[in-house]
């Protein structure tokens, strides 16, 4: 992956899974648009359930209005129900319904510029089960609705079981949108060149982004010592390897004066793909994308 600390352009914010009252969103689309330009963010995927939401209709303030949609997929048996994003779509790609689950995914994944994971967690999907899907980009780390209706918000163990694979996927943060209180709590931030919706979604689709509730990511890189992380105050940070037990924190660092901007992490395996993690004050958290020491190491 490039490494979008070092990459050229500026940093672009936005949410990736939004519904509206197309579908079972709080807000009207023009009112979600405008909720999310009066927040700053940059660019939005309105991403009603099998529904798509022309953003052409829309008055677009300066936010740039990515084509998507959500679309589910029920699974082989009661516990699997299985959602996916689809970025760069302007219908509701048509599946064989006598289609397995993962070639119904690996379908709408070929069909769209950028497809990931919803929600894993809440959907109790093992991140084994995931391994074999073709053409998706990452899955959900963190998704807003569903922390706050049932606790199950964080999919930090699914990614790390597809890591663990050797399998590359992007974390993605959003806000999902089921409530008026879940605008703007989780975001992703893409290292871009442009804002046009080309250049967004290729940027996505190389994991060149971090996500967050709230922490910036500022800087990763190689020194001597390990791994040196820049971001704004936060009180941890964590380097975690895919492999079993492989992970160094600040937990017991007593040499940190807290809050840090900075702090460099020792590298807790050389074989596998590395995660950077911080935490603020607020317990709000930032996710670097996964990746090997190698790709630091050529820059
Ligand atoms: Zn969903
Ligand atoms: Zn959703």
């Amino acid at each position: 992956m490039p490494n979008p600390f070092q990459a050229s352009g500026s940093w672009l914010r936005g949410n990736l899974h939004t519904h509206t009252t197309n579908s079972d969103g709080p807000l009207g689309p023009q009112e979600t648009v405008d909720t999310y330009a009066a927040l700053g963010y940059d660019f939005l995927a309105l991403t009603d359930h099998d529904r798509f939401t022309v953003p052409d209709d829309l008055h677009q303030h300066d936010l740039t209005l990515l084509p998507a949609v959500e679309l589910a997929r029920a699974g082989d048996g009661p516990s699997v129900h299985v959602h996916v994003v689809a970025l760069g779509i302007e219908e509701v790609p048509q599946t064989d319904a006598e289609a397995t689950w993962e070639a119904a995914i690996a379908d709408y994944a070929a069909q769209a510029e950028v497809c990931f994971i919803a929600h894993p967690f809440w959907s109790l999907l093992e991140g084994s089960r995931l391994l074999s899907l073709e053409g998706v980009a990452g899955l959900e780390v963190y998704n807003r609705t569903c922390e706050g209706q049932s606790g199950r918000g964080t999919s930090e163990s699914q990614w790390d079981e597809l890591l663990r694979q050797d399998r590359p996927c992007w974390g993605f943060a959003v806000d999902d949108c089921h409530q008026l209180l879940d605008h703007g709590y989780g975001w992703i931030s893409v290292r871009s060149e442009e804002r046009s919706v080309e250049a967004l979604l290729a940027a996505v689709e190389c994991g060149s982004f971090y996500a967050s509730t709230g922490p910036e990511l500022r800087d990763l890189r190689l020194t001597d010592d390990g791994v040196r992380v820049e971001s704004s105050p936060c009180v941890q940070a964590a380097l975690l390897g895919a492999r079993p037990g492989a992970g160094r924190t600040t937990w017991y660092r007593e040499d940190l004066t807290r809050p840090f901007e900075e702090v460099t992490l020792p590298i807790p395996t050389r074989e596998a793909w590395l995660r950077v993690e911080v935490i603020d004050e607020r317990g709000r958290k930032a996710w670097s994308n996964p990746f090997r020491l190698e790709e630091l190491e050529a820059q």
